[in-house]
């Protein structure tokens, strides 16, 4: 039977869960905020509803978000990434209204969403992590409590949020001195982020390669795995570009790690799709870090290389069906390498570009090439929301059809108005450690030669002045 569904997110994952709704005969209903009126997830929605003129604080109002999607008739809400979908109030507002939440139970999302308690949930099931603390209490106690850690296990340490997420939230910690000036810095920022001001320490992995894997989970006790991401690029412990399956040349530790995921996933009674992240140091030792209880931005990698499209399964879930296959159905094929176009100057410490124009707009295409984005040509981009604006993701047979591919494509890609991270990447997939899959988290910083590239010689470079000196001679007819 045809449902309506509500996408209450913007940006290209509304997109990608528009598609699967309405590749599933159901009907998608977007909502949006003023700064977003222009956006095409608008467009190709079936419904859309202004929340009203934000900026963010729309997107973020459980009350208004489900008001929409009772009075348009919708009997589900897709959640996306960021915004709302780490929220155990919102799912549990849309339990107790009758709504389904495509996700898992608000129980779940508040116990994994809660970086201690998820560890004791792990702990107790005897997965492996790195030693930490419960929450440090308030105050000098905790301070204390801190030190004494640090005396035992050395530093560095790692200060989390309790509640962080989306690569805020932590701080590398090194001495005493330093703990002592961090920890109340640390707890306002939680509070003002996080609404939380709980935090607590963890032994640093010293460059740790990010593996995750891609869990799916139905009501009836069956849980697979999709294989292993890497997702050790980053920037600010952000994710900048996420390669499936891991390139760790061990695959007895890669088939630990995902039977480890699936494990962790029961101990925390799972449903719908999740990823168990794991650190990995550099004698393959693995530690777990958190479950993200989300449909991840980096989820298009593992369906490239497994054909299963994780979204579908998200709602099909949702809706109470079981899991259409088994363990051994899922068959990793090939690789595949997803690089995330943001609107950043890499050259300015990734500062975002919002507000900018999109000049020229011409992107690329061709045999395993997929693109997950909402910008077009004359698009500008709101400085209120993150800067991705496309995502690109290859597959190949082999890696090196599939780094060769990405370069193609980027050089293919010309975005003008905005600087992106484009002549970046370029970069990336020329660099022989890149090639050989010798990277860590600490690859941007061991590597300064990727921030050396001329922008204004590229095609986007050479576009941007050009229309620049159009609109110039347009408001300006007689200039010399
Ligand atoms: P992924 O692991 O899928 O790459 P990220 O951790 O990069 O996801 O976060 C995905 C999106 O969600 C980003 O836009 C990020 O800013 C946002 N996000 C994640 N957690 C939070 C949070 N607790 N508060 C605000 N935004 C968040
Ligand atoms: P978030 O919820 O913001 O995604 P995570 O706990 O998943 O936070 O950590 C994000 C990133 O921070 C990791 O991918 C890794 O690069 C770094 N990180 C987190 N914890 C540690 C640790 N104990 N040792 C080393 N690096 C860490
Ligand atoms: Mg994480």
């Amino acid at each position: 039977m045809k449902k309506k569904i509500l996408v209450a997110n913007r940006g290209e994952i509304a997109i990608r869960l528009i598609r699967a709704i309405q590749e599933l005969d159901h009907e998608a209903v977007a909502v949006y905020e003023t700064p977003d009126q222009r956006s095409r997830h608008i467009r190709i929605a079936n419904e859309a509803v202004l929340l009203g003129d934000g900026p963010r604080c729309d997107y973020l109002n459980i009350d208004k978000i489900i008001k929409a999607a009772k009075r348009s008739g919708c009997c589900a809400i897709h959640p996306g990434y960021g915004f709302l979908a780490e929220n155990p109030f919102f799912a549990k507002a849309c339990e107790t209204s009758g709504l389904i939440f495509i996700g898992p139970s608000s129980k779940t999302i508040y116990d994994l969403g809660n970086k201690v308690i998820a560890r004791k949930i792990m702990a107790d099931a005897g997965i492996p992590m790195v030693p930490g603390t419960e929450n440090l209490p308030q105050g000098r106690e905790g301070i204390e409590k801190a030190l004494a850690f640090a005396a035992q296990y050395k530093y560095p340490l790692m200060l989390k949020a309790t509640s962080g997420g989306g690569g805020r939230g932590i701080r590398l910690v090194e001495s005493d001195a330093q703990m002592k000036a961090e920890i109340p810095v640390a707890r306002a920022e939680a509070l003002a982020a996080f609404n939380d001001d709980s935090v607590y320490l963890e032994k640093v992995v010293i460059n740790p390669k990010h593996v995750e894997v891609q869990i799916l989970a139905d009501q009836f006790g069956h849980t697979v795995h999709l294989g292993t991401r890497d997702c050790s690029i980053q920037r600010r412990n952000q994710k900048l570009i996420e390669i499936a399956p891991s390139m760790i040349q061990n695959k007895e530790l890669l088939d630990e790690i995902c039977k480890t995921a699936v494990k962790a996933a029961k101990a925390a009674n799972y449903v719908n799709a999740g990823t168990v992240e794991f650190l990995i140091d550099h004698n393959f030792n693995y530690y777990f870090m958190e479950i993200n209880t989300r449909v991840q931005v980096e989820h298009t990698v593992t369906e490239m290389i497994t054909g299963i499209d994780i979204v579908r399964n998200q709602i099909q879930l949702a809706f109470g069906n079981p899991l259409p296959f088994s363990q051994e159905d899922v068959q990793i094929r090939g690789h595949a390498i997803e690089v995330r176009i943001n609107a950043e100057d890499p050259k300015n410490n990734f500062m975002p570009e919002g507000g900018k124009k999109v000049s020229v707009y011409r992107s690329t295409g061709g045999f395993g090439v997929r693109l997950d984005g909402f910008v077009y040509q004359g698009y500008i981009i709101p400085e209120v929301y993150d800067s991705l604006l496309v995502k690109l993701t290859v597959h190949g047979f082999t890696w090196t059809e599939t780094v060769s591919r990405l370069h193609r494509c980027l050089e293919n890609f010309v975005i003008a108005g905005p600087k992106t991270t484009i002549p970046f990447y370029k970069n990336i997939v020329q660099d022989k450690d890149f090639i050989s899959g010798s990277f860590d988290t600490s690859y941007l910083e061991k590597h300064p030669h990727l921030f050396l590239y001329d922008e204004d010689a590229s095609e986007a470079g050479k576009l941007a002045k050009l229309i620049a000196e159009i609109h110039y001679r347009k408001r300006n007819p007689f200039a010399i």
